[in-house]
């Protein structure tokens, strides 16, 4: 895998710019607030933009009916990445088993999801350790979800 100098905000908008029209279909409202001048990272923006689409999409298909995504990125020592959902929430006893291979909720899709094959947050998960970033989640049943994400900057700030 090549890793080179990689503007997170760009591969940001790319992924949206990707699923706009899933979005739109699917009544979800995206708000953003990116960081300008966020310092890059040293990644891969093929994997990157894997984990964006995977954490997207998840929350789209948490959002039956629609609702609001929420995308912020910061410099706060790291680049951090926070994707907050207005959607079902994930229940405290799967928290553990999300980033697990094969671990799904969607096997019954309603209309409009995707059935799951529960390898999305797997696949997340390793694309971040190999960037070594971190990856967490706070969640509520019936009110939402965010993912933050963070990663280390390329440069040492001066
Ligand atoms: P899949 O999307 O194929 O089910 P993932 O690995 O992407 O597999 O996600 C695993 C499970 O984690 C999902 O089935 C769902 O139960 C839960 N999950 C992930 N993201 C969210 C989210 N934003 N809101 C609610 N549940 C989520
Ligand atoms: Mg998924």
């Amino acid at each position: 895998t090549e890793f080179r100098e990689t503007n997170v905000n760009a591969i940001i908008h790319d992924t949206l710019t990707l699923l706009e029209h899933q979005f739109k279909t699917a009544q979800v409202r995206v708000d953003i607030a990116l960081a300008p001048e966020l310092p890059p990272i040293l990644g891969n923006a093929g994997k990157l933009q894997q984990v964006f689409l995977n954490l997207f999409l998840n929350a789209k298909d948490a959002m039956t009916g629609g609702g609001r995504l929420r995308i912020m990125t910061e410099a706060n020592g790291h680049v951090g990445i926070a994707i907050t959902d207005s959607g079902s929430g994930i229940a405290p006893e799967h928290l553990q088993k999300i980033y697990d291979p094969f671990f799904t909720t969607k096997t019954s899709p309603k209309e409009g999801q995707r059935r799951g094959t529960g390898l999305g947050l797997a696949v997340t998960y390793g694309i971040i350790q190999e960037h070594a970033g971190k990856i967490h989640v706070e969640s509520e049943v019936g009110s939402g979800t965010t993912f933050y994400l963070e990663f280390p900057m390329l440069r040492k700030p001066a």
